[in-house]
């Protein structure tokens, strides 16, 4: 199909058609190329938006010959979001807190990083009417999506802030750079203090747990607020953190609305205009069916 494409179907690639990726190793098995497709055919504009597997040691290689190439936006996954920072000509103020770049927008000068995954997690928990401000949260894991999300609570105002990881040096390392009182770094025996567990508005697992064999130690949620939230970011298949929530009458969902938003960002970050949302939405859902 040639000419601009009809709302909801896929714009057909011209001369003028605007390249954008997503730039992994694996990312195969990447669900951004399904909503940003549909997010540049719902918004009419000519962009199409392809995986591009690059190994670590090919990466400095791969941004500097897309940049030359004329791509004109940029995601990245694992594991190369601290690696594009490095690689970055400039970083946004929520990429250089967090020392990781998950967007890289085209400048005359190079690539820009920032980092759009702990902002999509605010976004997402805002759908489901949490706001950050002045809650307590309790943030477990200390890689790189935690590293994103415990800095945007921090912007965001939460009151205190706990990140527990199964090695306790990674999460004070994360804590030294948050720069703030009422942040505290702990090893996974807080899942089961009730004294902390009753004080939690939220609890978000940013550990890759949920994919792999091992599990987390068992929280005892029986010892959290009832109206406490419960979030993963996994997405896509069971989680036994989300699963022991429900089973215990908590609020969980998955962080499938958190990749959303961060697409829906790094759109906006593009493009200039704001992301068709409805469309992403429906595409990704359908991308999960399909899993
Ligand atoms: P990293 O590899 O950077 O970090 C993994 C974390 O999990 C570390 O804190 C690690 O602890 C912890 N961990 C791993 N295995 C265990 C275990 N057996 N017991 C306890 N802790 C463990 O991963 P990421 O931060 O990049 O990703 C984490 C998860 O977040 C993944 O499931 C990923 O798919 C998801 N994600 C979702 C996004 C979304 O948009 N929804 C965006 C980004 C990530 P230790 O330091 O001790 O090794």
């Amino acid at each position: 199909m040639s000419g601009p494409g009809r709302r909801g179907m896929a714009v057909g690639v011209r001369g003028t058609t605007r390249v954008y990726g997503i730039l992994g190793d694996p990312v195969a098995h990447s669900l951004s190329p399904a909503m940003q497709n549909a997010a540049f055919a719902a918004a009419g504009s000519s962009g199409v938006y392809v995986p591009f597997p690059v190994a670590a040691g090919d990466l400095a290689a791969a941004m500097e010959g897309l940049f030359a190439a004329g791509v004109a936006g940029l995601n990245v996954t694992v594991p190369h979001k601290e690696a594009a920072a490095r690689l970055c000509v400039a970083l946004r103020p929520r990429a250089r807190a967090c020392g990781a770049a998950n967007t890289l927008i085209r400048s005359a000068r190079g690539w820009v990083g920032d980092n759009t995954d702990g902002a999509g997690l605010l976004a997402s928990l805002a759908e489901h009417r949490f706001d950050g401000r002045g809650k307590n949260v309790l943030l477990i894991g200390a890689g790189g999506s935690a590293r994103s999300v415990a800095h945007a609570f921090t912007r965001t105002g939460a009151r205190l802030l706990i990140v527990a990881n199964r090695t306790p040096k990674r999460a004070v390392d994360l804590v030294a750079t948050l720069k703030r009182r009422d942040v505290y770094a702990a090893d996974l025996r807080v899942l089961a203090n009730p004294e902390v567990l009753g004080r939690l508005d939220l609890i978000v697992n940013c550990t890759s747990t949920s994919l792999a064999t091992a599990t987390l130690p068992t929280i005892r949620f029986a010892d959290t607020r009832r109206d406490v939230l419960c979030c993963d970011l996994m997405y896509g298949k069971p989680s036994r953190f989300l699963a022991q929530a429900r089973r215990a009458g908590r609020r969980a969902i998955d962080g499938t609305g958190m990749l959303l938003h961060q697409g829906a960002l790094a759109f906006a970050l593009w493009t200039g205009t704001a992301a068709p949302i409805g469309a992403m939405r429906r595409a990704l859902r359908a991308a999960i069916r399909s899993l």
